[in-house]
């Protein structure tokens, strides 16, 4: 028995001494190394003195071995309260009851130190057990104070613990109840040790045990579960639902969010497949690292997901298992959808906007071969006015309902929006398409808000698409041409594009952008045309421009004009053409010619010059009599502006300008206007002329027109005389100024010259 305690006994101590060692290493990494080091080193010496207890058979060198033995408990127990400061975390809260324990500790100590003189702690009686000789321990009072001491720090760190214990979370419970309950099983084997009245202190096996514990728990122990709850914890908190899936595809673990998802219970993992599968379809769990989105549709709401698969690599070449993250980006999918939505449609009316309208159009046209498309343009009439008058408001309104009218009458496979402002376009497969439909529906309608009534007219400009492959937006212009052509109808609504209307339109730009050079290359020239008296003598010309174009020749005013007053280059033209009259003035006036030249002007030269300044300007510069010039007006320049105009005509007969009323009778000619308007003479329209010939009514009219003038002191003027009859005629009748074709065409300034000379 001897050998074999005093074997268990030296590995013991080599094992502590190890341990020792080690726990010094850790001290760096550690804090709490430094105590765990101290308290695996305490045990050694009680060990020691156990060791030589069991060795010895000598009664003092057994003593010794029990000096070591307790001296070292009380180290060991010193240490043990150190070290369970350190491992649970507390602290001395009171200075002074930490100097009381010391004290009692060094009492100990001191009483030891007296024991082999005065015999108060113990002595030792020789015991024999199986032939041996051991010295049993006989204690007394110092050896009481010895055990209450020892015991009673010993019990206080056992409260420790066990409150520790109790106290701490699930995961935690662990570190301290294995070392409480080691500590309970080697404190009752101590107690039957001090009882059994045996001199082996088999017990301190048990606090070795303890020790290896303590230096596992303290420095190695990695509180896995501990890591696994707080990963679990962490990342149920994510808003994703995370499935972990083993090697064999087996669903292990998944997080709250997982389980809620798949409405699976905390136990059943594995059926999270079948319920995934369920849910979403088919999902390729046998694969890794893919990415999908899936919906999710309810009667009350549909949900957005996306799902990624990824594996967890475990080594260079194997994967510990595979992981699914599900996660809702419904609110990301549909703030997305509303951007795109406000990127897309129009704020005020839902409806495509331009852009996209077009790109939509596009698409649809490529999408099939066989299909034939129309496009529609459809412009608000006078949206302005309705603007102006009624207020943005109501604008806006209007173009709400327009907007749903446009959503109501497209017919299937139709795509439409709004181009800008007050126009919307639409491309409509030609079989759906009827004309008649889309004019009752839109061309005009009551618009009402509850205040205001008002009837809306819609223009709308049809484009046949023969080629899918123009530009769409040059379909759409063409659309828009079309309804161009109905400007200011009030019973046409709907207009066909046609190529003639497309060939006007290529023509307007070729010439508007050739003006300039043509103006300065003198392509552009004045044609005069004589204007006669009774008698048949020229007294002076009306100046009609010409243009003698390079590549088109000889060009009529009638093919370019018209285009000039639509884009306002007739300014340019009508200066041009006023410098030049006065040039040839200038001219005649040293001549001494005694004739007069009459110039148009268009309404639309009002928009863009002060017309009388400039006028005068050119008259100033080249010294010519303001009685030489007479201006020509249409009398549907005093239908705009009354009142300035009237102001303009004043202001030029006060210069002393002749003013003429061009083409009375084409068209607004009001007799009310006649007598305030400041005019000195008025031509007459030849188309109002040649009516007159066939009809008598319309030559009494003309009769009258020219008596009526007279007694208003306004010299008449017949433009366009073809015939020697009608010169006669109109001569009897008072008329005092004649032009047209039965007495010369316009010509070339020279060959008016000429021409004058000869009838001289
Ligand atoms: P308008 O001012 O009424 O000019 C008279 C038009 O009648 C001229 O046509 C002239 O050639 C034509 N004419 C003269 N006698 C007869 C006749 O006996 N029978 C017929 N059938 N026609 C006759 P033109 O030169 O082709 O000019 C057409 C229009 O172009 C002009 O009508 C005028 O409104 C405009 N225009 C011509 N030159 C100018 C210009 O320099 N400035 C502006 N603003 N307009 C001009
Ligand atoms: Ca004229
Ligand atoms: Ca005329």
């Amino acid at each position: 028995m001897r050998v074999e305690y005093a074997i268990i006994f030296s590995i013991l101590c080599i094992i502590l001494t190890v341990c020792t060692i080690t726990a010094m290493q850790q001290r760096r990494s550690k804090a709490i190394g430094g105590a765990v080091a101290f308290f695996v080193c305490s045990l050694l010496p009680p060990v020691t003195g156990n060791l030589i207890i069991v060795c010895t058979q000598n009664r003092y060198v057994a003593e010794v071995g029990y000096y070591v033995y307790f001296l070292g408990m009380d180290v060991m127990v010193y240490s043990l309260l150190r070290l369970t400061f350190s491992y649970c975390r507390i602290s001395w809260h009171n200075k002074t009851v930490k100097y009381i324990v010391y004290s009692l500790f060094a009492i100990d100590v001191l009483q030891y130190a007296l024991n082999p003189y005065l015999r108060q702690a113990f002595d030792t009686e020789p015991l024999i057990v199986e032939n041996e000789t051991y010295y049993k321990l006989v204690p007394f009072t110092g050896q009481l104070y010895h055990r209450i001491l020892d015991y009673g720090v010993f019990f206080f760190v056992l409260g420790v613990f066990f409150i520790k214990m109790i106290r701490s979370i699930r995961i935690n419970r662990e570190r301290y109840s294995v070392i409480f309950l080691s500590l309970v099983v080697g404190g009752v084997w101590e107690t039957f040790y001090i009882f059994s009245g045996t001199p082996i202190d088999r017990s301190m096996i048990g606090f070795v045990v303890i020790g290896l514990l303590v230096y596992y728990f303290a420095l190695f122990y990695r509180p896995m579960r501990l890591l696994d709850s707080m990963l679990a914890n962490m990342t149920s908190e994510l808003p994703e639902a995370l499935y972990f899936f083993d090697n064999n595809g087996l669903c292990i673990w998944a997080n709250r969010p997982g389980t809620e998802l798949a409405a699976i219970s905390e136990e059943d993992y594995s059926k999270a497949e079948v319920k995934l599968t369920e849910l979403f379809g088919e999902l390729d769990l046998e694969k890794n690292e893919w990415t999908s989105n899936k919906t999710l549709k309810t009667d009350e709401e549909t949900r957005y997901y996306v799902i990624e698969k990824h594996a967890i690599p475990y080594s260079d070449k194997k994967d510990a298992g595979s992981f699914l993250s599900i996660r809702d980006n419904t609110e990301e999918h549909l703030t997305l959808q509303k951007e795109m939505h406000n990127a897309t449609h129009d704020s005020l009316t839902d409806l495509y906007t331009k852009d996209y309208f077009l790109k939509k159009t596009e698409e649809l046209l490529k999408s099939d071969n066989d299909t034939h498309y129309v496009a529609v343009y459809a412009n608000v009439n006078n949206f302005k006015l309705i603007n102006d008058i009624f207020g943005t408001a109501f604008g806006d309104h209007c173009l709400k309902v327009i907007a749903d009218k446009i959503r109501e009458i497209a017919p299937e496979g139709c795509v439409y929006g709004r181009m800008v402002g007050d126009t919307f376009g639409m491309c409509i497969p030609a079989d759906s398409f009827d004309d008649a439909e889309i004019e009752s529906a839109l061309g005009h309608f009551k618009v009402s808000d509850g205040k205001v009534d008002h009837t809306v007219l819609i223009h709308i400009g049809i484009y046949f698409i023969p080629d899918k492959t123009i530009d769409v937006s040059l379909m759409f212009d063409r659309a828009r041409m079309a309804v161009n052509t109905i400007k200011n109808d009030y019973q046409i609504f709907l207009s066909y594009y046609d190529e003639a209307m497309r060939n006007q339109v290529l023509w307007d730009q070729h010439i508007s952008s050739q003006l300039s050079e043509a103006i300065e290359e003198r392509q552009i020239v004045p044609y005069l045309q004589p204007i006669v008296n009774t008698d048949g003598k020229p007294v002076g010309a009306e100046a009609l421009v010409r243009w003698i174009h390079p590549q088109l020749g000889f060009l009529s005013p009638a093919k370019f004009v018209p285009v000039f007053e639509k884009n306002g280059m007739i300014a340019e033209v009508d200066r041009y053409m006023w410098r030049s009259a006065c040039e040839i003035l200038a001219k005649w006036k040293e001549e001494g010619k005694d004739l007069f030249i009459s110039i148009n002007i268009s309404p639309k030269d009002f928009y863009f010059m002060d017309v009388v300044s400039v006028i005068k300007n050119y008259t100033d510069k080249y010294g010519v009599d303001h009685s030489r010039l007479r201006i020509e007006i249409t009398e549907s320049v005093m239908i705009d502006d009354n009142r300035y105009r009237m102001k303009i005509l004043n202001e030029f007969r006060e210069s002393g300008f002749i003013v003429e009323i061009d083409d009375f009778g084409s068209g607004y000619s009001s007799l009310n206007m006649l007598k305030d308007m400041p005019v000195d003479i008025i031509k007459i329209d030849m188309g109002f002329l040649n009516q007159s010939q066939e009809n008598d009514r319309a030559a009494k009219i003309l009769h009258n027109i020219i008596n009526m003038n007279s007694d208003l002191g306004i010299i008449s003027l017949t433009e366009g005389v073809e015939t020697v009859e009608q010169y006669r005629m109109l001569s009897d009748m008072g008329c005092r100024l004649f032009q047209g074709y039965h007495f010369a065409k316009p010509m070339p300034v020279e060959e008016f010259e000429g021409w004058v000379a000869n009838s001289n």
